[in-house]
């Protein structure tokens, strides 16, 4: 860089480098004469007692409005420049990529071929049954996973029993599943046992800066696990290299993430599945995968990998408590209850967190309380009490809480409040109201839909009772109400002006799309309007309802809000309870 800069230096004629404000007190005092506007800087000319003389300043990064009605009024000549766009591609890219080159074929020379090699050589760890003890016991939750991957075992473990009667042993087995199921630690738990090395490599670590080494290393690796044979290739985040091919064309990255790809293809093609090798990979995004790589004789087999459900959490939780030293009173039920749509990765973390908890209280062992508040510190960010309401913050935080809380109480089918919090925590949320299912969902009817729109809407509405006007606290509340009715309307086919079809109106997602005209309009501009109208229609009706039961409510709301303020965490039973004695008394009242 410092030798660009000397050229420019040397290159150019004299040049004032002025303040923008220098600038501004130019155009004032009528000195400027000419000037050309980019994006990022501003040139010209302007008189310096009887001489021109050019200048250039830097652009603000924010638009002066006042800039151009100044130069009209001052009749400087003004000249827009769109940045060379050729000139940004050279430095963003060609010189990079050449320096790299430049740097590779240095090395090279240095090292002697043999040496330079060692780049392409395989960074494949290889473990074998001593270090990796790791195995189904370690495993819980995902018990059709597990199932499925016996078989795998006893492929690897009994290869001759299988090819006897002539049937072709799986080459691929691709795990795919959200983050943090459990993934990486069932391919380790095959390989410890069918007592087999495991070569591990992420897909990341192919895709490395010097061309062609990501395919070179595929290369490396089947060619060494050949020689271990029976054994496991895992190759993990398979997405980073098997990306599907085709579509926009960068430089650098993409034509060494195809060749590597098609390395492991061809490999895979390639090797007689006789050898007993297996391979398997890991994805969380199976959706953006090369076809290619499905094909029969390639990962032909599927496992998925689900968030646990409540018994599959619980059994989670009980391995990860086996390495922590946990108190009597602990139900690990209870902490599951509270944990839907954890991974198990979350519910290690839970009881690790729990356990540094216990001890810096010096516990000698794990107690509820900890991993409760373990609960609230990973899925809801740091309990942060040092960050303190103002007393008015407080209120309306309060009243929105509560609002939520008792819409929750008031409808008929939603998740019973758990608890109503407005400790703040982490950076964003300020309060929270918890709802526990009472049992993991796989389906939702309408009304429990339509409830749930009712509870999300209740902070805002109880915001707009009790001080007329709303804040910014609701936005999220809002993102998720209108998540849900969009999906009521255009997945769910619960609206009956748009009717029981599904609406596509996303078509920007043909960037991950082999071909861009594969994606066509599905969706007229007219359906998509209506969609549009009826998402507003339910999000409205149902903040009109959450207003009307609270309003109904109201000596419930004012209640519930003031205990809060009071002790700013309520758990469900006292909340029930303090709602029917309040409307109790308002009962006989009247
Ligand atoms: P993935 O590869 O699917 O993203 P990992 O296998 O890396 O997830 O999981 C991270 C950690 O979370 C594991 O090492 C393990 O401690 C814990 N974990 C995840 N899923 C499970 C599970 N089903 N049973 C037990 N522990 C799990
Ligand atoms: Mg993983
Ligand atoms: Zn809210």
């Amino acid at each position: 860089m410092a030798v660009l800069y000397i050229f420019q230096a040397a290159t150019r004629p004299q040049v004032d480098n002025i303040a923008y404000s220098r600038f501004r007190d130019l155009v004032a005092q009528g000195h400027v004469k000419d000037i050309t506007i980019t994006s990022s800087k501003i040139d010209g000319h302007y008189l310096k007692g009887k001489k021109t003389v050019a200048f250039t300043t830097t652009q603000l990064p924010f638009p002066d409005d006042q800039l151009v009605p100044d130069l009209r009024k001052h009749h400087v000549k003004i000249v827009a420049q769109a940045d060379n766009p050729l000139v940004a591609v050279f430095f963003q890219w060609i010189l990079p990529i050449g320096l790299l080159f430049g740097l590779y074929f240095l090395l090279f020379r240095r090292m002697g071929p043999g040496q330079a090699l060692q780049f392409g050589r395989s960074k494949a760890r290889v473990y074998n049954r001593k270090e990796m003890r790791t195995d189904f016991s370690d495993v819980a939750g995902v018990d059709e996973a597990v199932a499925e991957l016996r078989e795998v075992v006893d492929f690897l473990k009994n290869a001759r029993k299988y090819q006897r009667l002539g049937g072709r042993i799986p080459k691929g087995v691709l795990l795919v599943g959200p983050p943090g199921t459990g993934k990486t630690l069932l391919a380790r738990a095959v390989a410890g046992e069918a007592d087999v090395p495991f070569f591990y490599m992420s897909g990341s670590e192919f895709v490395e800066m010097f061309v062609g080494v990501g395919a070179s290393r595929v290369r490396e690796l089947f060619e060494q696990a050949k020689t271990h044979a029976p054994c496991i290739i895992f190759i993990d985040e398979l997405d980073t290299i098997g990306k599907s091919r085709g579509g926009a064309v960068t430089f650098g990255g993409h034509d060494e993430r195809e060749q590597t790809l098609n390395q492991l293809l061809a490999e895979m093609d390639g090797f007689d599945p006789k050898v007993g090798v297996i391979i398997m990979a890991a994805t969380n995004r199976p959706e953006v995968l090369d076809q290619a790589l499905m094909r029969p004789g390639r990962f032909d087999r599927m496992v998925v990998v689900d968030r646990p459900d409540l018994n599959g959490r619980i059994a989670i939780l009980q391995v990860h408590a086996r390495k922590v030293k946990l108190a009597t009173d602990v139900d690990l039920r209870a902490i599951a209850a509270q944990t839907p749509g954890a991974a198990g990765a979350e519910l290690e973390n839970i009881v690790n967190e729990a356990a540094l908890l216990a001890a810096r209280r010096g516990e000698d062992s794990v107690e509820q309380r900890d991993l409760q508040e373990a609960i609230e510190r990973v899925l809801a960010g740091l309990e942060r009490r040092s960050r303190v309401l103002s007393p008015l913050e407080k209120d309306r935080v309060a009243h929105h809480e509560s609002g939520h809380a008792l819409v929750g109480v008031f409808v008929d089918h939603a998740d019973p409040v758990h608890k109503v919090s407005i400790v703040p925590r982490g950076a964003a949320a300020l309060g929270m109201t918890i709802s526990v299912p009472m049992e993991d969902r796989y389906l939702l009817t309408e009304p429990e839909l339509q409830d749930r729109l009712a509870v999300l809407l209740g902070g805002r509405a109880a915001e707009e009772i009790i001080f007329e006007t709303v804040s910014t606290g609701s936005s999220d509340d809002l993102q998720k109400a209108t998540d849900i009715a969009r999906r009521m309307v255009e997945q769910f086919g619960m609206s009956p002006k748009v009717g029981p079809i599904a609406v596509t109106q996303d078509g920007s997602q043909f960037l991950d799309q082999k071909f861009p005209w594969d994606q066509q309009k599905t969706t007229s501009e007219e359906l998509a309007r209506k969609a549009d109208e009826e998402v507003t229609r339910l999000v409205s009706e149902a903040y009109d309802r959450a207003k009307r039961i609270l309003t109904e409510h109201e000596a419930a709301l004012r209640a519930v809000a003031d205990e809060l303020k009071r002790v700013e965490v309520l758990d469900g039973t006292a909340l029930r309870a303090l709602v029917d004695r309040v409307e109790l008394a308002s009962d006989t009242r009247s």
